[in-house]
Order: structure tokens, then C-alpha cells, then sequence
């Protein structure tokens, strides 16, 4: 396959086919600089050189009822991660301004739990009221499945976006995870576009799924519409179900978040959880085809930290984007243009 013909007939509004993205993921490791090459000539045209820095807040941490086989957060983990209930509104007030400092366009405030409760919803609400009085930011939440009318009160609150991961395949989702179902998922994802807000959605690579599976996550996203697409690798966890699992080789990494942006050639990509410990040397290469990265860590694992970061995005070339570019492409305007 030549990457670069197929980068433009997508450029010009072609659509890539189940086929094509599987044939990025068996490509071969000669081949893995003209694959990224053409991720590249995507990404630039749709977000220029730019970086999304994000920056996650663990509002709410462990004792989660669910029980998704990757997460340490889960009642049943053994897994030694911090268990504290929602922070106050003070704490996520303060949260913000760190992620303000650190030049983060996205605040990103996450419950472990199935659904948020009144409560938890109250004091994000009068969280985020209060985060957007004081400082220019935005704001992504993350609390589990929602209803229509939880979604509608989010949007309302001034809350931007909302992450709910469909994290893999329909197929395989069932081996993953027992306690919600992956339609479930779906339903977020739709409450969250019918009350206007920004749906966040992605996924891990890395569970034990087939190549296939992969494809169908990027599939499922292109038919949902996500605005962003967060692609995590799997770290796992001493404690969890899949806790024994290899992480994925770094050129696995890089050729999954290629077949994502080709799928999803517009949205804000996002390499997420794992980065450092699955891509380490091969950091760089991600921002071929991501445009956008967590800084400062995830939820229960530490990150490398926001000045290495900042150093790895200026070294190889691209910048860190001020909130006002942080727009996501329409039709009309691509938000690479905003970059040029
Ligand atoms: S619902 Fe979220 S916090 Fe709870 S076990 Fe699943 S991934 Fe972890």
C-alpha cells in the first residue's frame, strides 16, 4: 500500500475501508516510516504542528462497583490504588488552576463509578461553574454512564466535553467487562451528543483483543461521530484480571494510532494512558499521527512529567496550542489552518 496516495485520496474525501485499516495493522516494520508519514500528511492538514495538553483530575478513586478487567480501580482489583470519595469543589477548583499553569486547553475531571450520584454531580457542577469564572480552560468530565437528563444538567453547568470510552470492540467487550454492557456505552455516547455536549470516546489497545477488534473500535467511533478519540495502551495492573498481560511493542503502538487517524482522519487523537511505558524511545513518533496528549499522568499511574513533556513536543518539532486554537475541524475550517 502506498500510505501517502491513500493519506490523499482521504485528504479529498475518500473513506478508508475495514480492509485498508487492517492492512495497517499487519504492515511490517519497513514499512512503519512511510505508514506515519501518511498519518502525518493527515494530521497536518486537520491540526497543523499543534498539541492538545491534557491533564486528567481523579475526583473520585477506586471502590468502583463495575468490573472492568483493566482497571485498578475496581472493587474487586487488589490492586493498592488510592480510595478517597469526590473531592470537594475547592480541591477541583484547585485542580484546574495546576492544569491552567501547565498550559492544559483541557481539564479533564474523571469519578470511578458506574454513574454519578446527585450529589457528585452537584459538586461537579458547581465545580465547573466555578472553574469557568476564573480561568480560561476547558472542561472534560468523566463520570461514568449518564442519563439524558444528567447530560443536559452537565451541559448546563458549562462543562465542554464528556469522556465515556467504548475501550474495545462490541465483540470483545463482554470478555472485558460483565457488569454494563457495551450498548450501554453507546447510550452515553448519545446522550451526551443530544444535550450539545462533546463526546470524548476511545479505547485500549492491547487487552487481548484481535487486530480486527481494533478496527472495529475505530469503526465504531467514525459511526458515532466522537469529536475525540482517546487511544490508550494497556499498563497492566498488578491486581486486575489482566494484570499479566505483555505490553505492546512500541511499532504496534504507533501502527494503532495510525490506523485510528485514518479512520478518523478529523479528530482530536489523542495518545492517552501508557504512553511512556509502551512507546518509551519511540515517544516522539506518536505525535505523527496523535494531535494530543494527557500530561502530568493518568489516573493511577504517574506520567514523566509536564516539563518532559513540553520538551519532547518542542524537540520534535511541534508546539503546545493555546485555548484558542483549541477547535475542533469543521468542513469549512480545518483547525490546522488557525495553526499555519
Ligand atoms: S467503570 Fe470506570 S472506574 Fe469503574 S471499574 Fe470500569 S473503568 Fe474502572
Amino acid at each position: 500500500m502506498n500510505w501517502r496516495n491513500l493519506a490523499d485520496e482521504i485528504l479529498a474525501g475518500r473513506v478508508v475501508q475495514r480492509e485498508e485499516a487492517l492492512e495497517i495493522l499487519a504492515s511490517s516494520d519497513d514499512d512503519l516510516l512511510a505508514l506515519l508519514d501518511g498519518a502525518f500528511r493527515i494530521r497536518l492538514a486537520h491540526w497543523g504542528r499543534g498539541v492538545n495538553v491534557h491533564v486528567l483530575r481523579n475526583a473520585k478513586s477506586g471502590m468502583c462497583r463495575e468490573n472492568c478487567a483493566f482497571c485498578s480501580q475496581a472493587i474487586g482489583a487488589y490492586s493498592g490504588v488510592d480510595r478517597y470519595q469526590t473531592q470537594t469543589v475547592e480541591e477541583l477548583v484547585e485542580g484546574a488552576r495546576a492544569a491552567h499553569a501547565r498550559r492544559a486547553v483541557k481539564y479533564c475531571m474523571v469519578t470511578a463509578t458506574r454513574g454519578p450520584s446527585d450529589k457528585d454531580l452537584d459538586v461537579i457542577c458547581e465545580a465547573v461553574r466555578q472553574i469557568k469564572q476564573e480561568m480560561q480552560i476547558h472542561v472534560c468530565t468523566s463520570l461514568g454512564l449518564l442519563t439524558a437528563d444528567q447530560a443536559v444538567r452537565l451541559k448546563e453547568a458549562g462543562v465542554d466535553r464528556f469522556n465515556h470510552n467504548l475501550e474495545t470492540s462490541c465483540r470483545y467487550y463482554a470478555e472485558i467487562c460483565q457488569t454494563h454492557s457495551w450498548e450501554d456505552r453507546v447510550q452515553t455516547i448519545r446522550h451526551v451528543k443530544a444535550a450539545g455536549l462533546e463526546a470524548c470516546c476511545g479505547g485500549i489497545v492491547g487487552m487481548g483483543e484481535t487486530v480486527e477488534d481494533r478496527v472495529d473500535l475505530a469503526l465504531a467511533l467514525r459511526e458515532l461521530e466522537v469529536e475525540s478519540i482517546p487511544v490508550n495502551f494497556l499498563d497492566p495492573r498488578p491486581g486486575t484480571p489482566l494484570g499479566d498481560l505483555e505490553r505492546m511493542r512500541p511499532a504496534d503502538c504507533l501502527r494503532a494510532l495510525c490506523m485510528f487517524r485514518f479512520v478518523n482522519p478529523k479528530r482530536d487523537i489523542r495518545v492517552a494512558g501508557g504512553r511512556e511505558v509502551c512507546l518509551r524511545h519511540m515517544q516522539p513518533l506518536a505525535l505523527y499521527p496523535a494531535n494530543s496528549l494527557f500530561t502530568e499522568g493518568y489516573l493511577t499511574t504517574p506520567g514523566q512529567g509536564e516539563s518532559q513533556d513540553a520538551r519532547l513536543i518542542e524537540e520534535a518539532g511541534f508546539y503546545i496550542r493555546s485555548i484558542n486554537e483549541d477547535s475542533v475541524p469543521t468542513e469549512a475550517e480545518p483547525a490546522g489552518a488557525l495553526a499555519s
